[in-house]
């Protein structure tokens, strides 16, 4: 994957809504997030690649290669950084309500959580601009 290309969509988001998030792309980790405080995405191919292996992106949208993966999955962060800078306090409350051992050990439970479902149509949606 051409982290190149994932850091472009990246910026086009940045610029469209305004965000000053920092956007770490990255070839390891066990996982890929947003965190809100820092304004921060933390992306690991490696976890991407994880997910699609296991089927869990599969599962979430229309996705055809590990490619589409990478590109679903940075919108599907990205949108969790629109969300909270349009909506702080809800992004927040939403966290405050989830059980954060379930969250991360539990696929289901997470892609169930409200942030969870908005991030994954948001990129369902977007998808197709970048093919
Ligand atoms: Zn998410």
């Amino acid at each position: 994957m051409d982290i190149k290309y994932l850091n472009k969509i990246a910026e086009y988001y940045k610029k469209e809504y305004n965000l000053d998030t920092f956007i770490d792309i990255c070839c390891q980790g066990l996982a890929t997030y947003y965190k809100a405080k820092q304004d921060y995405i933390y992306f690991s191919l490696e976890f991407v690649k994880h997910l699609y292996d296991s089927g869990d992106l599969k599962q979430r949208a229309n996705i055809k290669n590990l490619e589409q993966g990478y590109i679903f999955t940075i919108l599907h962060e990205l949108k969790h950084a629109i969300d909270y800078k349009n909506k702080p306090d809800r992004y927040e409350l939403e966290l405050k309500n989830v059980d954060t051992l379930q969250y991360y050990s539990d696929r289901q439970y997470h892609h169930s959580q409200p942030a969870e479902i908005r991030a994954d149509e948001f990129a369902r949606q977007e998808l197709e601009k970048w093919l």
